[in-house]
């Protein structure tokens, strides 16, 4: 990274500072959903927790059940207290870096927080259901986030580099429309905490599959040769191209202005851990 490589990156879309939210435990949110009073959302940091070492404090992974299993729910309990929502009604899914959505309801409530995760191929949600709380985590991927404020149906999903490259933020609105007959333009979308073009450093593979997802004039905007085959890579931008293909205004989606790797201190951190153990922070959102 050097200042020739920021100032050939021109911003083309605006970001958005998310709200941090002090109490028992911190979190941040997007001004955009804060405007519904029928909406509850948020996105947890590091802070606030119980959880030791590495995934300390308020590490949400429940992927490896067992070590730790009962300070990581009450990570979930603190968070929900915080926030408004009823842990024991969060739906995690199993995030394969996938495009699968599942729409879900309250017979799905729990699933992958309190008992066995059912969601294993999927990496999104939708529901019209009030009190289920959606759950994305990550840990430099990208959370997305769209809600519609005419029918009260939200949605969640799980952008990584594959799942951005698969089009899944395209997918999760598509399916807003099918399940709930959403109309795309009214749409309000949200490009959570996540890593930057900074600092996200990729292969040739990875630039690859974006050239094939994407136009020249696309991705152009997206990718950032280094040399020697390396690339930086901007994953919002894809996920906001992903956004936009399915018919969402530019003006109805909001950017984060905070990078995981760069606040790894604050936010859990993939690449930011530099390849030790870490946890995953989390985006919440959920109907009132
Ligand atoms: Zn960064």
């Amino acid at each position: 990274m050097n200042a020739d490589h920021i100032r050939r990156i021109k911003r083309t879309r605006r970001q958005d500072h998310l709200i941090f939210h002090e109490g028992e435990v911190p979190y941040l949110t997007f001004e955009a959903l804060d405007a519904f009073p029928w909406l509850g959302h948020a996105f947890s940091t590091r802070l606030g927790g119980v959880t030791p070492g590495e995934r300390g404090s308020l590490n949400l992974s429940l992927a490896a059940l067992g070590d730790g299993h009962e300070d990581v729910l009450e990570n979930y309990r603190r968070i929900g207290r915080s926030v408004g929502f009823d842990y024991e009604k969060t739906v995690g899914a199993l995030q394969v870096h996938g495009t699968k959505i599942a729409r879900v309801g309250a017979d799905d409530a729990g699933s992958g927080v309190i008992r066995q995760n059912v969601f294993t191929q999927e990496d999104g949600f939708v529901t019209d259901e009030q009190g289920i709380c959606l759950c994305v985590y990550f840990a430099d991927c990208v959370p997305l986030f769209a809600v519609d404020p005419k029918r009260h149906a939200i949605g969640s999903a799980h952008s990584g580099w594959r799942g951005t490259a698969a089009g899944i933020g395209t997918k999760l609105i598509e399916k807003m429309v099918s399940e709930f007959g959403s109309d795309p333009e009214e749409l309000i979308c949200c490009i959570g905490p996540s890593i930057c073009r900074n600092c996200y450093e990729v292969s040739e593979d990875v630039a690859e599959a974006f050239e094939k997802a994407y136009a020249p004039e696309k991705t152009e905007k997206m990718l950032f040769p280094k040399g020697g085959g390396k690339y930086w890579l901007d994953l919002h931008e894809a996920a906001f191209e992903n956004f936009q293909r399915a018919g969402v205004r530019p003006g109805n989606i909001s950017v984060t202005d905070i990078c995981t790797c760069c606040e790894k201190d604050l936010i859990f951190s993939h690449r930011g851990a530099k390849g030790t153990p870490h946890g995953l922070s989390a985006g919440f959102i959920f109907i009132r």
